[in-house]
């Protein structure tokens, strides 16, 4: 669905709802994470729906390594051909040599991520292992996106600005499923961190869209409702 001009959003329910984007720039497609499924099935739908093929995906940058954002990843590359992006840390675990970091299985709010929780706690969902070609950090410029550093999720948590689209992409910095809120408690490493990297989005006061990992994406006044709970 395209949610702004060159802006496709792609959800699944497994994984959190988790969500994927296809950003078309006029110079190639840039995808931003995988979706959950092993086979990358709906990307590859959404690339057919929009008339294009999975060569014309130059770039397919990670948020970071979690298991519904990787899912797709191998499949991906293998049908695109494209450069795999992820922040330095993260690289080992998208290629299956050291698994995520653990969170504790005590429950914390909201109760409807508490299965994936548990998933990471246990360390279960393996993803199928993938290379990383090209390493970002804070101010690179990769298609047409501003990499923004956003640790606390994870130590190698991005997220990414499209200035032409007034667009953030806030991985799972910030969620709007269960509930608007900066990120989930129970599957963030480091929340203190994760606030902090938040609040930096306040610095995009012009932006429209926010879209983040887990639900639907804001296509509009994203900036006004950041505010609301980065108080
Ligand atoms: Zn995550
Ligand atoms: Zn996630």
């Amino acid at each position: 669905m395209e949610i702004a001009p060159g802006i496709y959003s792609m959800g699944q329910e497994e994984g959190g709802h988790v969500h994927a984007f296809l950003l078309d720039d006029g110079a190639g497609l840039t995808l931003i994470d995988t979706l959950y499924d092993d086979d990358g099935k709906g990307v590859l739908a959404e690339l057919s729906r929009i008339g294009r093929t999975p060569t014309d995906v130059k770039n397919i940058i990670l948020t970071h390594a979690h298991k519904s954002h990787l899912g797709g990843l191998a499949s991906l590359k293998k049908a695109s051909g494209a450069t795999v992006c992820s922040h330095d840390w993260e690289v080992d675990i998208i290629a299956g040599r050291r698994e995520a970091t653990r969170v504790s299985p005590i429950p914390r709010r909201p109760l409807e991520v508490y299965r994936l929780q548990l998933g990471l706690a246990l360390g279960l969902g393996k993803h199928a292992p993938c290379e990383v070609d090209h390493r970002l950090k804070a101010g690179d410029h990769i298609g047409p996106l501003q990499v923004i550093a956003t640790p606390g999720h994870t130590p190698g948590s991005l997220s990414f600005w499209w200035a032409d689209r007034r667009a953030l992409f806030a991985g799972d910095v910030i969620a709007t499923w269960p509930e608007f809120a900066p990120g989930w408690p129970g599957l963030t490493l480091d929340n203190e961190q994760n606030l902090r990297s938040a609040q930096q989005f306040n610095d995009f006061s012009n932006a429209e869209v926010l879209a983040v990992g887990h639900g639907e994406p804001i296509a509009h006044d994203a900036a006004k409702e950041i505010r609301k709970i980065l108080k």
